[in-house]
């Protein structure tokens, strides 16, 4: 039985209230470790159990360490994450919560990530956040979801980190026949690299991360992500940090449920930017979720 779990799609009339069209969400945010992540690297840890593999080791201290530390407790196989020493406190309980071990190396995760791949050995599988085919086999469930449900949707909104989303999303969209429907890639202003990336023409790196956005925080997408932005419909938006927190309270309020900026700038464009929706009748948004923001984090941000 796969790790993570079939999620609700639901129309939401506050989001089709707001933009002026037909919203349908994709609740990843209700999956157990709080994110999306779990279809993809679900399914990479149990490729690599059924390979033989002893440990996992991952260095996201986010949202991807989680989802490591939660199909290694579920597979009785031990996980190692190491992370920056600019990882919270939360998140490292959140990480330790799922019975993985914490490592904290380096200032950035650079670091964290060499110390991390020094601890891999012919019994240990690296788990990558991103960049990983395996991991976008197992995003693309999503879209088998949302098809089996019998909903049609003409374009999806997603927000891009790493593009290991959407790079998931295009395979589902793919293998169900669905490759002319277009993607809406949302990021941040200064984590923006997928959009850097197309607007130069060559994959590009960002000198640095100034998003409180953390979770979109990949400083360059993966070749993959790059390409698939370059041949087939692929529309960058990108959202300040203010309209994704603001997105993240508001969706609080309509659906009841908690997800990081990382998720709320994908919002943001039906609850702010609907006006880069104006060609689409009904829209499929993935609520990629996010387990490393509080409410007091999210009040603290937007008083800002
Ligand atoms: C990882 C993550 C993203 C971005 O996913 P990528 O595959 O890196 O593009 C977006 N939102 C949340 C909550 C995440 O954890």
């Amino acid at each position: 039985m796969a790790l993570h779990i079939e999620t609700p799609l639901l129309e939401s009339r506050p989001l089709s209230l707001a933009s002026g069209r037909s919203v349908w969400l994709k609740m990843d945010a209700l999956q157990p470790p709080g994110s999306f992540k779990i279809r993809g690297i679900g399914a990479a840890c149990e490729h690599h159990a059924g390979n033989g593999k002893k440990r996992f080791v991952s260095s996201s201290g986010g949202n991807a360490g989680i989802a490591v530390a939660y199909a290694g407790r579920r597979l009785s196989i031990p996980v190692s994450v190491f992370v920056p020493e600019t990882t919270s406190e939360w998140a490292k309980s959140l990480i330790r919560q799922e019975g993985a071990e914490v490592f904290v190396h380096g200032a950035s995760w650079q670091e964290a990530n060499e110390r991390a791949l020094q601890a891999v050995d012919a019994e240990a599988a690296f788990i990558h956040p991103f960049d990983d085919p395996l991991l976008w086999t197992g995003h693309a469930t999503m879209i088998d979801e949302a098809v089996r449900a019998g909903v049609s949707f003409d374009a999806v909104v997603l927000s891009v980190g790493g593009g290991g989303l959407m790079a998931g999303v295009a395979e589902g969209l793919e293998r169900n026949g669905l490759r002319d429907i277009p993607i809406i890639a949302v990021e941040t202003e200064g984590a923006a690299s997928l959009a850097a990336s197309v607007e130069a023409g060559k994959l590009t790196e960002l000198p640095a991360i100034t998003s409180i956005a953390t979770s979109l925080g990949a400083r360059k997408v993966s070749q993959r992500a790059f390409e698939i932005a370059r041949t087939r419909p692929v529309d960058c938006v990108t959202v300040d940090d203010r309209a994704a927190v603001g997105a993240c309270m508001r969706f609080l309020d309509d659906h009841r449920v908690l997800v990081e900026p990382a998720c709320g700038a994908a919002l943001a464009v039906a609850y702010t930017h609907a006006d880069r929706l104006a060609r689409y009748e009904r829209v499929l948004i993935v609520v990629c979720g996010g387990a490393t923001a509080s409410i007091g984090q999210l009040q603290a941000w937007q008083a800002r």
